[in-house]
């Protein structure tokens, strides 16, 4: 077994077991691995071990890569920027789109999604620090923009997405995430708690173990899956 496998199975139990710690049930959280500027075969070892959901940050990249791994059943969720010269891509070559802020992108993506292919499945970034990373709706412009998405004909509204400024203290990015899961189930709420409605991408390498206790659906874990990346020029 391959490094990469073993990082996957290591992380899969330790994720089973941090959400049991909270009450959760073992499977309450989806691992999606973040292979960004990691090469195809870093993904099939991935694979090998059972990873299926794959994110992506860079459309090009992600698209090669989708190419050259066509034979294997793969999940691809972009969580990269997504610029409107790029909603066609995405919406012909993913599945998943965790990085919406605004409207005019989701009406775009909604157009543009292929008439064969299921609903882009989508969730909502929303900015819950107000920190350095600006990406992200402001929360109290949430519920707005998640009726708005919930009206259009290709898309499935599935939840909210979160990148918070990292935190040295493990206790400030626990708060954060308790935040983000007060809002995102104000949001629920807000749309009348469609089951669709079901996703809170949140945590990352460094702070999934928070995210989980917060109510995390989602963790996005690169480094600690796929190793360092080299640094992006
Ligand atoms: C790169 C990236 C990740 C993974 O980060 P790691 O710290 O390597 O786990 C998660 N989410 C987003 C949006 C990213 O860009």
């Amino acid at each position: 077994m391959t490094t990469i496998a073993l990082a996957v199975q290591r992380l899969r139990a330790d994720l089973s077991q941090c959400a049991q710690q909270h009450g959760r049930s073992a499977d309450a959280v989806q691992l999606l691995a973040v292979s960004k500027t990691f090469g195809a075969d870093a993904v099939r070892q991935a694979a090998a071990a059972g990873q299926r959901d794959f994110g992506e940050n860079y459309i090009q990249e992600a698209v090669d890569k989708m190419a050259e791994l066509r034979d294997l059943p793969l999940v691809w969720h972009c969580i990269g920027p997504v610029q409107s010269n790029k909603t066609r891509a995405v919406a012909e070559q993913f599945d998943w789109v965790h990085t919406v802020d605004r409207l005019k992108t989701a009406e775009r993506l909604s157009a543009q999604r292929p008439g064969d292919l299921p609903p882009l499945n989508l969730c909502l970034q929303v900015n819950v620090d107000g920190g350095a990373n600006k990406s992200g709706v402001a929360p109290k412009d949430v519920v707005a923009l998640a009726q708005a998405v919930q009206g259009l004909p290709r898309l499935r509204l599935r939840g909210l997405m979160t990148i918070p400024e990292p935190h040295a203290d493990a206790a400030v990015t626990l708060a954060v995430h308790q935040r983000t899961h007060d809002l995102f189930e104000q949001v629920k709420a807000a749309l009348g708690a469609p089951a669709d409605f079901d996703t809170l991408s949140m945590g990352m390498s460094a702070d999934w173990r928070e995210a989980v206790a917060a109510g995390s659906t989602l963790v996005r874990v690169g480094s600690a899956i796929f190793g360092q990346r080299p640094r992006k020029t």
